[in-house]
């Protein structure tokens, strides 16, 4: 494949190998063997500081414990519930690596069958998803399920898979760090007002877009926060309040979405009592900060206002009670060159603090639990004892390989995510096709 692309798609095109239709007997395909207790931590290996407790942190924390490479979770908030946390994410490709994390089913995981897309009047302009591929007989992978989850659900599995709340130290929020005189690095945390002081011989940031850690290392005058002309809303609304409806897009298994070429608002099963929606629009980032800055009030009347279209949408929006509301501008950062990276010693970064995106793909914490899986990996592989990494470098035994493969994965989710924050809201969005709504380089298709 590699030569075939660099001769610019020349002579025939090689096949692709087929997967492997069975999973390995030890494993299930997970690279872990089952083990009564998680291994002993290995000295030999350098010890890792996890900023930020969401999803990549905790999911970097369970690869480590996994792998015996010992490891301090920081994370700012007080406690597991001290923010609201509500929203729903969906599971695309990382259903598979949340398997690398030793999690086989997620208890709280609906799947969703079907995925439509309507016009504000109902009109159904296209639909797919393997409920419509079965019955129509068209072959297409059964292993392709989307697992929706509230973002809470997930970290809580994941820090159950961990051992616990006690693995994460809560409350210390990172001020600021310093790479050691001899070796390593020196971390200042803020904790109950005081100034708390660790050390690790690795940093990694996992603490979201606003990162301290990427800040503290190349600044936000590079690639700051780039506004990307929408604010969205969301609400939660449980099903119980809908029942007389009896509308069949409420089978907590189908994904809908109706658009009117500027508002676009997307329904999904956030557990299987209740269903979370996603409205969003252009808006300058002015009016944008300000709306948000109202609070749910504002935001339920300016949704309802926006929004008088096919049943049951006004009465999922009407039904949802404010609590349930939040809304904020949408931003991403352009992309991180891995030359930034180059200096930056034994600290690197993963999830949202590496590689922010618009909402609209659905791939943050994706790629934020790949991102994890992924470093981990390369940690064992590259410090293992023997290896002599406190000779060679983290970056140059690790990091280095790492980061190439997170930036070149995670780019086209990034470009894809901030192209759909456009395309969603104008009239390519009511084109009749049974398919994700797609742009593909400046072309409609
Ligand atoms: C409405 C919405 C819908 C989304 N839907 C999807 C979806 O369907 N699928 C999907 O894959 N993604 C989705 N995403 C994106 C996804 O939620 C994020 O990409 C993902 O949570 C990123 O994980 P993270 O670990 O990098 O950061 P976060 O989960 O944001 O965690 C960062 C953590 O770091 C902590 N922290 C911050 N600063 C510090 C500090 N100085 N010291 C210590 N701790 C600190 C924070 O308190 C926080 O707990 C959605 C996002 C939104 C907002």
């Amino acid at each position: 494949m590699d030569e075939f692309e660099k001769s610019k798609n020349q002579g025939t095109a090689p096949i692709p190998p087929k997967g492997n239709p069975y999973s390995c007997p030890d494993c299930s395909g997970s690279g872990l063997l089952a083990a009564v207790s998680p291994p002993a931590a290995n000295k030999e290996f350098p010890h890792i500081a996890i900023i930020g407790g969401g999803i990549g942190g905790i999911a970097l924390a369970i690869a480590c414990l996994h792998r015996g490479i010992p490891f301090t979770l920081y994370e700012r908030d007080k406690d597991f519930n001290s923010r609201s946390q509500g929203y729903g994410l969906t599971l695309q490709q990382a259903s598979k690596a949340v398997q690398g994390l030793g999690i086989f089913s997620l208890k709280e995981g609906v799947i969703s069958t079907r995925h439509l897309v309507h016009t504000p009047e109902g009109k159904v302009i296209a639909e797919w998803g393997t409920r419509k591929w079965l019955q129509s007989d068209i072959k297409t992978s059964s292993k392709r399920t989307n697992v929706h989850i509230a973002r809470q659900s997930l970290r809580l599995a994941l820090l159950e898979e961990l051992g616990g709340n006690h693995q994460i130290k809560w409350g210390h929020q990172l001020v600021d760090f310093k790479e050691g005189e001899t070796e390593g690095v020196e971390l200042n945390f803020h904790v109950n007002g005081k100034i708390k002081k660790a050390k690790a011989d690795l940093v990694v940031g996992a603490d979201g877009i606003r990162s301290s850690v990427r800040r503290l290392l190349i600044g936000e005058d590079t690639a700051p926060l780039r506004y990307l002309g929408c604010i969205v809303i969301l609400g939660i609304c449980p099903l119980s309040v809908l029942q007389d409806l009896n509308s069949p897009l409420l089978d907590s298994a189908t994904v809908f979405q109706t658009a009117n070429g500027n508002e676009r608002i997307y329904i999904m099963p956030y557990a299987s009592d209740s269903v979370m929606w996603q409205l969003s629009f252009p808006m300058s980032e002015k009016e944008a900060k300000t709306l948000s800055a109202k609070g749910p009030q504002a935001l339920k009347e300016e949704a309802c206002r926006r929004i008088e279209w096919h049943d049951p949408i006004p009465q999922i929006l009407s039904s949802t009670e404010e609590i349930y509301i939040s809304g904020y501008p949408v931003y991403d950062r352009e992309l991180l060159q891995p030359k930034l990276l180059e200096k930056s010693g034994p600290v690197t970064l993963i999830g949202d603090a590496a590689h922010p995106m618009s909402p609209f793909k659905g791939q943050g914490a994706n790629q934020a639990l790949l991102d994890a899986l992924s470093l981990a990996r390369s940690i064992f592989k590259g410090c293992r004892p023997l290896s002599d990494w406190r000779k060679t470098g983290i970056r140059k035994s690790a990091l280095v390989e790492f980061e190439s493969e997170m930036l070149e994965r995670s780019a086209v989710k990034v470009r894809d995510s901030a192209e759909a924050a456009q395309f969603l809201h104008t009239e390519i969005v009511l084109h009749e096709s049974d398919a994700p709504r797609r742009w593909f380089g400046g072309k409609e298709h």
